[in-house]
């Protein structure tokens, strides 16, 4: 697979990664501290002139195509935007985030049109996923790309990864959503959300409008040392997405990158939350806890605590065995 760098230029590293809220999270910032702890930038705590330029998760190496990123059988990751409309301090992807391709940050219909000869030449893909930054700061790319790729037969299924709803839920595209929704008999919409306090009445509405659509539902989230870093948060967080009919997916463990590091917990600390959640949770309301591994290639499940197990090694999806000392050695020396 030839290997096509994704980041751009970066003029200076105060635009890479600036303080940068919407007015919506604002306002939330006064209320809530978790809030407040994801999106104000922390100089003391953040080095912005970090090298943003490693690739812990072997996404670089992992780009076919412009704009893209393919590690697993079948799938394709489309990077629509590079940019967001608030960013998070704990962004994995900061070293492209606000690294505009052009002054929108946005890939260009050519880049998009080579994504789809790409996808059209590879029928093994059955299923494209529209990320960035965020897909929906590109509209009407994202429009373009779900609604060529659903004349591709053998592309059986859509999904949307995004934060914009819980940043600014008063400018989602609602007809955009709606037509997009239709294009497949399976469309998946999947909110990173990390903290109870993000699922405002005004979010709530808008899962509720989106549900009705016809998505289905699903959630990622990113353990995160001082925001959700507690049984009973996470509880809450949930079981609160249950009752909505939203199905959490994935939990992460997070990445030292950069400015991310004050957020990383301990594994072992993760593992214990998730065991206590198990233990309380319906099977529906649990996600699946999930590490990238640095170094090697894609993510794998984290055991809990009810088996035992040697956590001191494991093996990605190619069969490559990292054991966690190599991976604390690669994450060494990296970023600040
Ligand atoms: S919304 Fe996602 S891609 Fe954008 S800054 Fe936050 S974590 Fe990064």
């Amino acid at each position: 697979m030839d290997v096509i760098a994704t980041t751009a230029e970066q003029d200076s590293t105060e635009s890479r990664f600036a303080e940068k809220v919407t007015p919506y999270l604002r306002d939330l910032m006064e209320s809530s501290e978790a809030i407040r702890e994801m999106y104000q930038l922390n100089p003391e705590l953040e080095n912005l002139e970090a090298d943003t330029s490693v690739d812990l998760l072997n996404e670089k190496t992992s780009t076919p195509v412009f704009g893209t990123v393919k590690k697993y059988e079948g799938q394709l990751l489309a990077l629509l935007s590079y940019t967001c409309v608030s960013n998070c301090r704990y962004c994995e992807r900061q070293d492209r985030v606000g690294v505009g391709l052009d002054s929108a940050g946005r890939l260009t219909k050519e880049k998009i049109d080579n994504i789809i000869d790409y996808v059209a030449g590879d029928e093994t893909i059955y299923e494209v996923i529209a990320s960035g930054g965020d897909p929906l700061t590109n509209p009407k790319g994202l429009r373009y790309l779900f609604e060529e790729l659903s004349k591709l037969e053998h592309v059986k299924v859509l999904r949307i990864h995004t934060r914009f709803p819980l940043q600014n839920p008063d400018k989602v595209d609602l007809k955009l959503m709606a037509d997009l929704s239709q294009l497949r008999e399976a469309v998946y919409f999947s909110l990173h959300i990390d903290h109870p306090d993000e699922l405002t009445p005004k979010a709530i509405k808008l899962i509720a409008e989106l549900k009705a659509m016809g998505y289905i539902m699903i959630t990622q989230t990113v353990f995160l040392k001082g925001i959700n870093d507690s049984v009973e948060t996470l509880k809450d967080l949930f079981l609160k997405l249950f009752e909505l009919g939203v199905r959490p997916y994935y939990i992460y463990h997070g990445q030292e990158v950069t400015s991310t590091r004050r957020f990383v917990m301990d594994l072992d600390d993760e593992v214990n939350i998730m065991t206590d959640l198990r233990n309380q949770l319906s099977g529906l309301a649990f996600p699946q806890h999930v590490i990238d591994i640095p170094g090697a290639s894609g993510k794998v499940v984290v055991p809990s605590n009810h088996w035992s197990y040697d956590s001191g090694s494991v093996s990605d999806f190619k069969g490559k065995r990292v054991t966690t000392s190599d991976w604390n050695e690669i994450a060494q020396g990296k970023g600040h």
